[in-house]
């Protein structure tokens, strides 16, 4: 191997910079060449490369978003695009790919290794933490600070008000980020979609912690909860029957994939870009590298897409009793 390629796809997440930084100064160290590839797998079908040095990834290791943009790419998905793809891969001389995205950007590598037997690598970024094979994803815990940071500023307006907010979080289908904010901002009740806890409980609860003599109340709603209704319409339910309280919504929308990575997901994503390029120096391919017992280990990519992330239930049993 003498030139890798590096990509972000999907979603961003916090940390993505410093995992390209990460990679760049891998290949440099080992001497090899390293290209980054724009867009994703768009950039890789239109070969919209530039090449990387040491130098090339200064000052980003703090920064938000991604330096070499993400994308989701239609084209990428049927043959002949992954097919113009590879060409490109052949005509720049590339050896292997790092892939910085979540479970639809590894399915895709996984597909472009098949089809042509091309060394991949993947680095999990998301902010849900919904992937097996690592104990946090890449951008999972700034993610946390910055909505428990947001959960601090509405408590403050909440209990000025006696105001009971719902507040819903990001995570896709799994309930980590709400799981985890619930109990780190003092929330009154944590709906997740692992757990159904009906609307029946959920009034009993807050009836139960209002007559306890609390003032304010909020409840972290994960988007992919399935308690049978959205965010709005929990709350006109609540509205309806519930007495002594205001009710309002906060939805907190796309500001959770924001902000500078914590120290957290800097150091993780320097960890994984490490592992990523030296794993694909050792002839390894199709593999995610990801945190466990931390250590840094490889899952193979399949295993990564299909498996599922466990949800850690302890914490729901911790935020009942701290909501005594
Ligand atoms: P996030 O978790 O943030 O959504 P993701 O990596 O899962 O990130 P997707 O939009 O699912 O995001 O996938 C990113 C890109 O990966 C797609 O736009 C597409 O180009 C490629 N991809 C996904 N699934 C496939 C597939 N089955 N075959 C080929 N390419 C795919």
């Amino acid at each position: 191997i003498k030139k890798l390629a590096v990509l972000t796809s999907g979603g961003d997440s916090p940390g993505m910079n410093a995992a390209i930084r990460s990679v760049v100064r891998t290949c440099a160290y080992h001497n090899i060449e390293c290209l980054g590839v724009y867009r994703g797998y768009e950039g890789l079908i239109e070969g919209d490369f530039k090449p990387m040095d040491a130098r090339s990834v200064k000052g980003i290791i703090n920064k938000g978003g991604t330096i070499l943009k993400s994308a989701r790419s239609k084209e990428f998905r049927t043959v002949e695009g992954r097919q113009k793809a590879f060409k490109q891969v052949v005509d720049a001389d590339i050896d292997g790919l790092v892939v910085v995205g979540g479970d639809g950007s590894f399915t895709g590598a996984l597909i472009f290794n098949q089809e042509f037997d091309f060394p991949v690598m993947g680095i999990p970024g998301t902010i849900d933490n919904d992937i097996y094979g690592t104990s946090h994803t890449l951008g999972f815990d700034t993610a946390l600070n910055t909505v428990v940071d947001a959960i601090d500023k509405i408590r403050d307006t909440a209990s000025s008000h006696n105001r009971l907010f719902f507040v819903e979080v990001m995570g896709r289908d799994v309930g980590h980020i709400a799981l985890n904010v619930g109990v780190a901002g003092g929330a009154e009740e944590i709906l997740i979609p692992e757990e159904d806890l009906g609307l029946d409980r959920l009034v009993e609860s807050l009836n139960r912690s209002r007559t306890s003599g609390k003032t304010s109340s909020i409840v972290i709603v994960a988007e992919g909860d399935k308690i049978g209704k959205n965010i709005f319409e929990l709350k006109d339910y609540v509205d309806e029957n519930m007495e002594g309280y205001d009710v309002r919504v906060s939805v907190l929308g796309h500001m959770q994939r924001g902000g500078a990575p914590s120290c957290f997901d800097r150091v993780l994503a320097s960890r994984m870009g490490v592992k990523a390029v030296e794993s694909l120096l050792d002839g390894e391919t199709n593999y995610m590298v990801g945190l466990l017992d931390n250590k840094m280990e490889l899952t193979p990519l399949d295993k990564a897409i299909k498996g599922k992330s466990k949800i850690n239930l302890e914490l729901l049993r911790v935020s009942d009793i701290m909501s005594t």
